[in-house]
């Protein structure tokens, strides 16, 4: 806007610079890692010591990665990714070893018993909050251990399996095998934390209520992210077992899992790069401390301890967080351009209304918090839902949307019984912003546009893995219509700045545009105004209106009285869990039972006269 907005010269060098230094550190990483051998082998006496090191750091990273998934992105804490990893050594030394078959179909079934084991977990403890699923997962691991101590004909019992190697392949080759799979599952985890998957496990992570209202499946998408964390931890333990050579119970128990738990905390928990990062800083620690190796798991608690207490978010996230690694703060921008075409999925039709409640009740224990609510919105409507704090506007929506489970009464979408889950009604189109605010406040503004957008891609997993067209043509439309989306909310100067740094009314509006994203027929704001300026509350204002104009309904519910008489086309009043009024708004205004409900309220009256 103004001269003093524009960046000075050196700061431009600076800004390319920080972008490039990931791209040319990861080149010369990549780099010294191929060349690694040919290094050690003209440098020492002692080469292949020295690139089992790399090798086995390399394996460790796949396990941090693995990890990460699962307790980083997923928020699923495990405490079984050694069993895990155990589990991935039994069978490629069963495999090779009993059955002589070759190592890579071990290693095949690894990754199969991995993704096996680790959805029979999350099954069995889906409703488990994050404390018990750490415990679940920790009785599964023992469960790993001791079954591996006891079934001896498979497993060699205590003393375990030995002479698994990677049968016709030289230490060398076994060497590129070993980085290539760590580049591999690198590349995977970020494909999938950076696609709509991650995008959708993320929002499961930071509310799975708010996740739901966009349509994500929360069993699903943890489901999704526990099963590809296994799979990738049984891949480790195989190439653990083929790189030591053999495979016993100790491998599985939880001290040896203490070294991926201080990779992921020193390097980023939550971080792309922070696990091999922060593996790679304590491989190189622990080979610095190996004459006094007794010491290893003592230096590595208090690593541990003091990464918590001096970087909790661990290297990675700190810079990250830090002045010089975090996305630069936009600018306000004014409002431009329409709604995309595509969140607007085509009028319903006029003669049905969009949602309905028929005698719902909600009471808990002693309060009737709604208590026979009758209420019709219209295709092509704003509808606004007001009363007096506590009279149960929001238990009414949570009732129509099904986060609450009614004592009585039905709801219909378009006509048809709703579904008795909230992420099947947004499903068929009725989304909601609740009155709490919940943005993924560490993702960017944009991104947390995208994550609205989930409920609409139509990809896979496996598209998002591996980038086929179907991802990448999806994910290009995405962004498109996230940008417009932002431009027609005034937010698009802020596109690429984190959520969190927002201010108060620019996040509740973000949080509007996400609902938006998805495409919903019917839009349901909870006091969606609280706090926003005017300029923010003429957005909502033309966003109310164009929904309408496309045919589609918005429920609003709202306190501010100047944009409920401006906005809405029809209005119903609660009071005590009843509806006292409803009606356009004109006659509400001038109902006596209206004004009567408010008698305790001398502001809003004068608001409404
Ligand atoms: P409003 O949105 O109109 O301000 P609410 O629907 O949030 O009102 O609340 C209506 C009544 O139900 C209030 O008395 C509130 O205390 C009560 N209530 C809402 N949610 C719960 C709950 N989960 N458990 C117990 N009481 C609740
Ligand atoms: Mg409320």
């Amino acid at each position: 806007m103004s001269a003093s907005t524009k960046a000075p010269a050196g700061t431009n060098v600076l800004d390319a610079a920080l972008r490039w230094l990931p791209v040319v550190l990861t080149a010369v990483a990549a780099a010294v890692l191929i060349a690694w051998p040919a290094i050690t082998d003209f440098y020492s006496y002692n080469a292949s010591y020295y690139n089992g090191i790399v090798a086995s750091a390399a394996i460790s990273a796949i396990l941090t990665i693995s990890l990460n998934m699962s307790m980083g992105y997923g928020g699923l804490l495990s405490m079984m990714h050694t069993g895990m990893q155990l589990l991935g050594g039994y069978a490629v030394a069963f495999v090779t070893v009993k059955q002589g078959l070759p190592w890579f179909l071990g290693v095949a079934l690894a990754m199969v018993l991995g993704a096996v084991f680790s959805a029979l977990v999350l099954a069995v403890s889906l409703r488990a909050t994050y404390l018990y699923f750490g415990m679940i997962t920790l009785a599964a691991n023992l469960i790993v251990v001791e079954g591996g101590n006891a079934w001896h004909s498979v497993t060699g019992g205590v003393t375990g399996l030995v002479g698994v190697a990677p049968g016709g392949l030289g230490k060398i080759q076994f060497y590129y095998v070993t980085i290539a799979v760590a580049a591999l599952v690198y590349v995977v985890q970020r494909n999938v934390v950076r696609s709509g998957v991650g995008r959708a496990v993320m929002a499961v992570k930071e509310n799975p209520d708010t996740a739901a209202a966009m349509g994500i499946r929360p069993t699903r998408t943890k489901m999704l992210i526990f099963t590809l964390s296994g799979t990738i931890a049984g891949l480790a333990g195989s190439l653990y077992a083929l790189q030591l050579g053999f495979i016993n119970p100790d491998v599985g128990i939880l001290d040896n899992g203490l070294v991926f738990f201080v990779g992921l905390f020193l390097g980023g928990i939550g971080t792309l790069v922070g696990p091999v990062l922060g593996v790679a800083v304590i491989a190189t620690v622990v080979e610095l401390i190996k004459d006094h190796a007794r010491y290893t798991t003592l230096i590595l608690g208090c690593t541990l301890l003091l990464a918590m207490m001096i970087i909790p978010k661990g290297i990675v996230g700190t810079w990250r967080s830090s002045r010089l690694g975090r996305p630069a703060e936009g600018e306000d921008s004014e409002p431009t351009g329409g709604l995309p075409e595509s969140v607007l999925p085509g009028a319903v039709d006029a003669d049905v209304p969009a949602l309905e409640g028929r005698g719902l009740v909600k009471h808990f224990g002693g309060v009737k918090a709604v208590d026979g609510v009758d209420i019709s919105v219209a295709a092509g409507s704003v509808h606004g839902i007001i009363g007096p704090n506590g009279s149960g506007k929001s238990t009414t929506v949570a009732s129509l949307t099904r986060f609450l489970k009614v004592d009585s009464g039905e709801v219909l979408i378009c006509g048809e019984p709703a579904p008795d889950k909230p992420f099947a009604v947004a499903e068929q189109g009725v989304t909601r912003v609740f009155q709490v605010p919940h943005l993924f406040e560490q993702q960017s503004v944009t991104d947390n546009v995208l994550a609205g957008m989930r409920g609409r891609e139509r990809y896979g997993t496996l598209s998002a893995m591996l980038r086929l067209p179907r991802y990448r043509r999806r994910e290009a439309v995405s962004r498109a219509e996230a940008a417009q989306l932002l431009a027609f909310a005034g937010l698009s100067g802020r596109a690429e700045q984190l959520a969190g740094s927002l201010s108060h009314g620019q996040k509740r509006l973000l949080e509007v545009v996400r609902a938006v994203a998805s495409g919903p027929r019917v839009l349901i704001l909870d006091e969606p105004a609280t706090g926003l300026v005017p300029a923010e509350i003429d957005a909502l204002t033309r966003l109310c209106r164009a929904f309408r104009d496309h045919g589609l309904a918005v429920v609003l519910i709202e306190h501010n009285m100047d944009f409920v008489m401006g906005v809405c086309d029809e209005l119903t009043v609660i009071d005590s869990g009843k509806v006292i009024a409803c009606g356009p708004p004109a006659d509400v205004r001038a109902d006596p039972a209206v004004l009567e409900a408010y008698l305790g309220r001398p502001d809003l009256v004068e608001d409404l006269s």
